[in-house]
């Protein structure tokens, strides 16, 4: 829970507040723009809520944060904002909030199935928490978790035991030493059933891959996001662990794939024709052939 004595001097005055345990994830500045700020490492509150709209964002942010660094002196209710989760994306995508510090707040996702289609699948692990998993259940449970690498699937353990559903991960990850169900190799894209391929993108990490879904929405780990600041897709450079050779060779993999959504676990989201998206990719690969 945020603490009023550690409150960041940067945050304006009011009711929330970051505090000084914020490990600078940037979730609260996608889920409420117009409230958090990155002053430089660190977030705050540069805008109180004014709206009940905003104020359901602003405690969407509060519950999602991975470190619980976002507080609220009159100690508002984060219920609503609990069961706002999993908030929608695009389709039948849904982003799952309740990041998890031991994933350094990656983001989790969850595809939405009927049954006969293959059921739900949650694609990366959000934290284990009662609100978020008895909405999941209300949305038809999980029967798949795609794993996409070792640092963002946080409680995967728990969800897996939870809905009793396998998890896949690829080989170059030790998956066994997880207790991972469904183990992939090799470097050929593999479909999982009709409409997901796993496409191996090792660089990252060695053995890190990405999901296709309905050749239109790509969830895409720590290997490639969107940068606002750049207005194009990019690739991670100083947290590349593995091989940066490997990863710029893993994203031109890419080019033949069409997709118009892209759903990182770290950086941001975005969404556009697929015609832009592949220009967007074509630039991110020209550049990281240069970046190495
Ligand atoms: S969500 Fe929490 S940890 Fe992440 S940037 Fe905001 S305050 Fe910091």
């Amino acid at each position: 829970m945020a603490q009023t004595e550690k409150r960041l001097p940067e945050n304006i005055e009011g009711d929330l507040y970051v505090d000084s345990t914020c490990i600078d994830c940037d979730a609260c500045r996608q889920i409420a723009p117009a409230m958090f700020r990155d002053h430089g490492g660190q977030s705050s509150v540069y805008r109180q809520p004014r709206t009940s709209d905003e104020s359901l964002q602003a405690l969407m942010a509060l519950v999602s944060c991975p470190t619980a660094s976002i507080g609220s002196i009159s100690r508002r209710s984060a219920r609503d904002a609990a069961r706002a989760f999993p908030t929608h994306v695009t389709q039948n995508v849904y982003f799952c909030g309740f990041t998890s510090e031991a994933s350094f707040g990656a983001w989790a996702y969850l595809i939405v199935r009927p049954d006969e289609q293959g059921g739900n699948v949650l694609v990366d692990s959000p934290r284990f928490t009662s609100p978020l998993v008895r909405r999941i259940e209300q949305m038809g449970g999980v029967r798949l978790m795609f794993l996409s690498h070792r640092d963002d699937i946080a409680d995967h353990a728990k969800f897996a035991q939870h809905f009793g559903c396998p998890r896949v991960m690829h080989r170059g990850e030790s998956p066994a030493a997880l207790g991972v169900e469904q183990i992939l190799s090799g470097t050929d894209a593999i479909r999982i059933d009709k409409d997901l391929q796993a496409i191996p993108t090792p660089g990252h990490t060695r053995g890190h891959q990405v999901l296709l879904y309905r050749d239109d929405v790509l969830f895409t780990g720590d290997h490639l996001a969107w940068s606002p600041a750049r207005e194009t897709l990019v690739a991670f450079r100083d947290v590349c662990w593995y091989s940066w050779t490997e990863q710029t060779r893993s994203m031109a993999k890419l080019l033949p794939y069409r997709f118009s959504w892209v759903l990182p676990g770290h950086g941001r989201i975005h969404g556009a024709s697929a015609e832009e998206m592949h220009g967007h990719l074509e630039r991110c690969v020209a550049w990281m052939k240069t970046a190495g």
